[in-house]
């Protein structure tokens, strides 16, 4: 029964009791007198009870009342065990919410430690922002790097002063993403990830220093291209020398030398590949011009006349686009082709080749296609790898390098493209380089 329905019944009994006791005293014939002392007397008794059971009533829910107040305060006590009262099954109630709540708080607050130790162990720069751009929780790697101690609650502009992170954070603020890009900030250079929740609309921010790794990355690029460049003219003499010793020797002798050729040749092949490598990656602007796809295709097609026709590869080119051209860096992007038909008809017994172009809203599609050797599937995922190669001595008769697809990728990525590849053992394969149209 609830707490209302009890009371109202106590109540009810209470003063049909009183009207009772009046309606007999009233009927008795008693003295006036006597009976106003008596009806005085009972009145005040029956208010007196009124008054006891009332207070009886509202002491739990005073109780009640300062022990939510207590716990909002986070201060968690029990309330004593009470019986005989309509509010005995809420106080025990209460109590189990309290243990409850005691119990979530101080796992909570041991999360939170936890969160704490881990966000001040990481060596990378971290905070939170709001949508506003107000910082809410930072570690002491920031703290560090902007040089300030109270960052918490200031706008993350008036922490950093830097254009690139401004731009960066305007961005998400514009169309809240995840994104990971590098910018210089106080001399050094760093990678900024950005990660945004649906859920509170804060970004977390990590800045990772990858200063030392560029700068290593810079002088591996250096000491590659100094070494190629350092080794491509005693190769070129080494190569000029045993083609006149050829002139002066015997037939044994001839078939010994013809071998140092190959070998010296496949040298200039790797260097030249490694020369070409590195001076892209040196490039950081492209000299993008309108090409006239048919005409451009046509000279590449030309390198390769003499060797389609000893191999007797048909190549056909097949071009379906609306527009007769593309915008791309010419030099740069006629490597990529030349790289893809070299493989094409190194890698094609006989069969054909085939060049489409096709074209979406977006981008340009070139497709090279061949019915040659093909690649096993699991090769698939790193033939774009530097120096790999999925049949060592098959690439070795071929003249390979390992370094004719890192290539075309690296220009691809230049170009802002995307490239793909297909293929099937014994049925072909099949390239497809997409680049954004300007
Ligand atoms: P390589 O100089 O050895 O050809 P690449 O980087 O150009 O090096 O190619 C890597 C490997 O991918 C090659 O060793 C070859 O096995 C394989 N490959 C590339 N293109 C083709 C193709 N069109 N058909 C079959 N295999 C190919």
């Amino acid at each position: 029964m609830n707490i209302f329905k009890k009371t109202f019944r106590k109540f009810v009994i209470l003063i049909l009791v009183y009207a009772v006791i009046i309606m007999i005293l009233k009927s008795s014939l008693l003295p006036a007198n006597s009976y106003y002392i008596l009806f005085g007397f009972i009145t005040f008794f029956v208010l007196l009870i009124a008054y006891f059971y009332i207070r009886f009533l509202t002491k739990p829910l005073e109780k009640i009342g300062s022990h939510l107040q207590q716990v909002s305060e986070n201060k968690y006590y029990e309330l004593p065990e009470i019986t005989l009262n309509e509010f005995q099954q809420i106080f025990i109630d209460l109590n189990i919410l309290t243990v409850r709540l005691k119990k979530y708080e101080t796992k909570l607050s041991k999360h939170k430690e936890g969160f704490n130790i881990i966000i001040e162990s990481i060596k990378e720069a971290i905070w939170i922002q709001d949508k506003k751009g107000l910082i809410t929780i930072s570690n002491n790697s920031f703290t560090r790097l902007v040089d300030q101690r109270n960052v918490k609650d200031q706008y993350f502009w008036n922490v950093i002063r830097n254009k690139e992170l401004y731009d960066l954070s305007d961005r998400i603020f514009q169309n809240p993403a995840n994104i990971t890009e590098e910018l210089d900030l106080k001399d050094s250079r760093f990678l900024a990830s950005t990660s945004y929740s649906n859920l509170t609309g804060e970004t977390v921010f990590i800045l990772y220093d990858i200063t030392e790794f560029r700068k290593l990355e810079m002088i591996k690029r250096d000491f590659v291209l100094n070494v190629s460049h350092e080794l491509r003219t005693p190769l070129t003499s080494i190569k000029g020398y045993l083609e006149t010793l050829e002139e002066e020797l015997s037939k044994d002798q001839l078939a010994l030398v013809d071998v140092i050729k190959r070998n010296t040749d496949r040298l200039i092949n790797i260097v030249n590949d490694l020369l070409t490598l590195s001076r892209l990656e040196h490039i950081e602007d492209l000299e993008i011009e309108k090409i006239t796809t048919a005409d451009f295709l046509q000279n590449i097609v030309n390198i390769f006349e003499f060797r389609l026709k000893k191999k007797k590869i048909e190549l056909a080119i097949d071009i379906q686009t609306r527009e007769n051209y593309f915008h791309a860096d010419r030099f740069k992007f006629e490597q990529v082709i030349i790289n893809l038909i070299d493989n094409a008809i190194k890698y094609t017994k006989d069969g054909s080749i085939k060049v489409i172009v096709v074209e979406n809203v977006e981008s340009t599609i070139f497709e090279v296609l061949d019915s040659g050797s093909g690649i096993n599937q699991k090769h698939l995922p790193r033939v774009f790898e530097r120096f790999y190669v999925v049949d060592k001595s098959r690439s070795r008769k071929m003249g390979g390098t390992g370094l004719g697809l890192s290539i075309v990728k690296h220009i691809v990525n230049l170009h802002d493209g995307t490239i793909e590849i297909e293929s099937e053992v014994g049925k072909g394969t099949k390239f497809k380089i997409s680049i954004p149209k300007v």
